[in-house]
């Protein structure tokens, strides 16, 4: 053997045991029958069959990287949350993602895109399960999986279908402010580095005097926001699926550490009880004008992952990973997700899901849980229950600081919000598409309504669509109208 082929890496099987062959199976002479006895092709074979774990219902196809956020301004004022105080430097990752295609969709659908982050903090992970837009379709967990359901295969023919989308949206009318931005430019951003991405719920931020706040997260890009017309992106995904993961990954690649300012606003605890509409209602955006942003730090992507399937296909981001100085809000649908993204994981990937590289925290884990599938990692406690008199970790309360929470009292009921003085569906998606958007992109507006709706959108279903739109906008659903119907 010569000195150079025994520095050559040598392929084995799992457990290190040297291969014989690449390219040949064990077989009674060469023409002859393969042997059971060849546990290496049989594990290649067994392998490659559980290659695959279940694809995400929701946010399938996604991109990620690892980086860092920096704290650029002092908001300790209003949070004790350790990864916001001043000259803070927290190592983190993101996962960009469509909503309602599948792990080989095209990057280019129109379709709303997944913010999610995670922040490895002294504290243990906060994780920030945010969209790049700031509110969404439905108020209420128990239309989410309805919701989707519109968005993906019909059960007879297995085709997605325009008419399901338009058949839910002009049923729950609180889905026009979050169509209304589907349907305009940023509907399809240019690539994951040239879109904002939000908070969209509210969140409680609580500080070292557990004074407690409400809070809005924006994270704006600094590379601008860019978008792709209906026309360009259907060209591209016609040549390349691929192509906002290619971006993102290739951008860091050479260098290009993509960046975004985190900002927030910021609404005084007591100031929520009468807001002119309910502020925690996800359909509803908080008027700058009324809570002005504040900054507060950059976020800077420059690690690809090494693995992309380990890294980012087993990432599990929950929101429920809440640190101390952070808590959630009345905002039902992010109180419904609290449980279901965690259910998801353990479903998906299994149970100690929070062992693995992207998930498993750089802060000591004292936790009692133990066993199941795959753990990997020994309990550092020496009795497994609590209280013990063996030394084994004990809740330290005063670490966790206040408690981010709210008073509630009343009936059990099944209703909506309380409607307040300015609680209606049609208003800001109505101010966004009147005050927000020029007249090129209302046009453009009008041309990707006109355009979807003629994809097997008829009868009742157009109908409500069309005075969907003029409840929006009437000057806009007339345009929309004349169009759809040939004008
Ligand atoms: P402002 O005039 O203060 O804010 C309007 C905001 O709209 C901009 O700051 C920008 O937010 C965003 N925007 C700009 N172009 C587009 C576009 N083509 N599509 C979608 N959003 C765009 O007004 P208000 O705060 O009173 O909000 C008015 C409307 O603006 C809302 O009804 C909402 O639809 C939209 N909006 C409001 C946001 C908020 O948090 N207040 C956030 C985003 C949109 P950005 O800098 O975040 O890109």
């Amino acid at each position: 053997m010569t000195e150079a082929s025994q520095k050559a890496p040598y392929t084995t099987n799992n457990v290190g045991i040297p291969v014989e062959s690449d390219e040949h199976s064990l077989t009674v002479s060469p023409d002859g029958p393969i042997l059971l006895q060849d546990h290496y092709l049989i594990e290649k074979m067994a392998q490659f069959n559980r290659e695959r774990v279940p694809e995400r219902v929701v946010h399938a196809k996604g991109s990620g990287a690892y980086g860092t956020f920096e704290v650029t301004n002092d908001v300790s004022q209003f949070t004790s949350a350790d990864l916001f105080q001043p000259g803070r430097r927290t190592d983190m990752l993101a996962r960009f993602s469509t909503v309602a295609g599948e792990q080989g969709s095209p990057d280019t659908w129109r379709d709303p895109r997944g913010f999610a982050l995670k922040f490895y903090t002294e504290h243990g992970n906060y994780d920030l399960v945010g969209n790049n837009t700031p509110v969404f379709f439905v108020r209420d967990p128990i239309k989410f999986q309805d919701f989707i359901r519109s968005q993906k295969r019909r059960p007879d023919n297995g085709l997605r279908d325009n008419d399901m989308q338009w058949d839910f949206w002009t049923l729950s009318p609180e889905s026009a402010h979050q169509v209304t931005w589907l349907m305009g430019d940023r509907g399809i951003p240019k690539s994951y580095r040239h879109m904002n991405g939000y908070s969209s719920h509210t969140y409680m931020w609580v500080n070292a005097g557990g004074e407690r706040f409400w809070v809005k997260y924006h994270f704006k890009t600094d590379q601008g926001i860019e978008f792709l017309t209906q026309q360009d992106a259907d060209d591209m995904a016609g040549c390349d699926t691929d192509y906002h993961r290619r971006d993102l990954f290739e951008s860091i690649e050479r260098g290009d550490a993509p960046t975004w300012s985190l900002k927030v606003q910021v609404m005084p605890f007591e100031d929520a009880a009468d807001y002119r509409f309910n502020p925690f209602d996800l359909t509803k955006v908080w008027p700058h004008g009324d809570y002005p942003l504040i900054d507060v730090g950059r976020m800077t992507l420059n690690k690809n992952p090494e693995d992309y399937f380990v890294h980012i296909e087993q990432a599990s981001f929950e929101p429920s990973n809440l640190v101390p100085g952070i808590g959630p809000s009345p905002d039902k649908m992010l109180l419904g997700r609290l449980h279901s993204y965690p259910d998801a994981h353990r479903y998906r990937i299994g149970p100690n899901y929070t062992q693995l590289p992207p998930n498993r925290p750089r802060s000591p884990v004292n936790s009692y849980a133990k066993d199941g599938p795959m753990r990997f990692e020994a309990s550092n406690a020496a009795r497994p229950y609590a209280p013990n008199s063996y030394g084994g970790p004990a809740a330290d309360t005063a670490r966790f600081g206040a408690v981010a929470g709210w008073e509630s009292a009343g009936e059990m009921v099944r209703q909506a919000y309380t409607l307040r003085r300015e609680d209606d569906d049609w208003g800001q998606a109505g101010t966004q598409v009147r005050q927000v958007l020029d007249d090129a992109a209302r046009e453009r507006l009008v041309g990707n309504v006109v355009g979807h709706l003629a994809q097997g959108v008829s009868g009742p279903v157009l109908e409500r669509a069309l005075q969907y739109w003029r409840n929006i906008d009437k000057e806009v659903g007339d345009r929309i109208a004349a169009k759809a119907n040939g004008g």
